[in-house]
């Protein structure tokens, strides 16, 4: 069979806010072929990836992704990997063409797992899905004493572990110390602790530093994202220093740059199959990781379909047993589709035996968020999918 249609559908918050809460909007791909629907999430500006997938050929080497998917054929695994493998060396000079990718791959994967009767896990070769621990992933309130409220309530509601990022995380060494033990406070002796300080140091190796005696003191597991996704020098120059391991990667838009990473001394690699070219691109990362005996986590902070793309790759390799669950995402992420990965009395998410993703989508609620876009360039109209 071949891929018929390609539907990018843009969803939105009636209001989005300058907050570190990635589930305002998503870009959502289905894609048909055969009689058999599939549905994929792209993790960056849906506007930007559209414009990725419909932008007119500049020249050989930045071509629209759309180019590569439509009318391609779509039998097996091998198929997707040939459209990352086109898109990789016709769309390079394309910036957010490894988004615009990462949604059609997750939505391509989908299709076949539905035309199969398998879940996606089952088509990438696991014999089974191992259940994972799920870490609450929560920004830290505006202050200690909010940040301890939420702690609590992660702790009440049977989590396991919790992640605490973004916010005021930054402002001061003294500041940050606050808001991480009175995470840790909430969250009681037992409860893992995970700290993401969301790229706020950029490349300030001396000002990770800083934070790092207060990490030691909560017990923290990891530190998550001291600097920019590029900045290789400075993880391997705090590594040499930190006494937590680091975690970083959910930047990574190929499975080339988790491997810096991963060449840089993280040890917690974090791969969000939204950004890093799909569930073909996550799948590698987590080969490799499992190789060198780095841990995988994923990252996702939005809808329950992104929440499932980000787990396949890692369903089926037991030693990777945490998994990041974005604890309140929004109305509208939490609306499009059903909630098959609820969190069990033990803490630990269990996967859905449906095929593809296992996840339905709520046709009634994707309309009532969608964005309806239309762009023409020079009189022609390049984008036309309607849900
Ligand atoms: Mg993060």
């Amino acid at each position: 069979m071949r891929v018929e249609s390609v539907d990018l559908i843009y969803v939105a918050m009636p209001d989005v806010l300058p907050i570190g809460d990635g589930s305002q909007d998503a870009l959502l791909v289905r894609v048909r072929a055969g009689g058999c629907e599939g549905w994929g999430q792209c993790e960056a500006s849906p506007l930007a990836c559209i414009a990725a997938y419909v932008t007119p050929l500049s020249h050989s080497a930045c071509r629209p992704v759309g180019d590569a998917v439509l009318g391609a054929p779509i039998d097996g695994p091998a198929d997707i990997a040939a459209i990352t493998r086109r898109v990789r060396t016709e769309s390079f000079d394309l910036l957010q063409a490894p988004h615009m990718l990462s949604g059609v791959d997750i939505a391509l994967w989908d299709l076949l797992g539905r035309r199969e009767g398998a879940p996606v896990w089952a088509l990438l070769g696991a014999k089974r899905a191992y259940p994972k621990v799920a870490y609450a992933s929560a920004l830290f309130g505006s202050s200690p004493e909010q940040t301890e409220a939420i702690a609590r309530r992660i702790r009440s509601q049977g989590f396991r572990a919790a992640k605490f990022g973004w916010g005021p995380y930054g402002t001061s060494a003294p500041v940050d110390r606050a808001l991480v033990m009175a995470a840790r406070d909430g969250l009681g002796p037992e409860v893992r602790l995970l700290i993401d300080a969301g790229t706020i140091f950029v490349t300030d190796v001396e000002a990770a530093r800083a934070r790092l005696d207060a990490l030691i003191e909560a017990r923290v597991e990891f530190f998550e994202e001291p600097f920019t996704t590029h900045a290789l020098s400075a993880y391997r120059r705090l590594a040499a220093m930190a006494a937590v391991p680091l975690a970083a990667g959910e930047g990574s838009h190929d499975p080339e740059m988790a491997a810096n990473l991963i060449e840089h001394d993280v040890r917690v690699i974090q791969i969000d199959a939204g950004r890093v070219g799909g569930i073909t691109a996550a799948a590698e990362v987590a080969t490799r990781a499992r190789e060198r005996s780095i841990r995988f986590v994923n990252h996702t902070f939005t809808t329950r379909l992104s929440l499932s793309a980000s787990l396949q790759a890692m369903a089926g390799i037991e030693q990777f047993d945490l998994c990041e669950y974005p604890l309140e995402p929004s109305e509208m992420a939490t609306a499009i589709t059903d909630d098959v990965f609820g969190v069990n009395a033990a803490g630990l998410i269990e996967f859905p035996d449906a095929p593809g993703l296992g996840v339905s989508m709520n046709a009634a609620a994707v309309e009532r968020y969608r964005v309806p876009v239309e762009i023409t360039v020079g009189g022609r109209r390049l984008t036309g999918g309607s849900p």
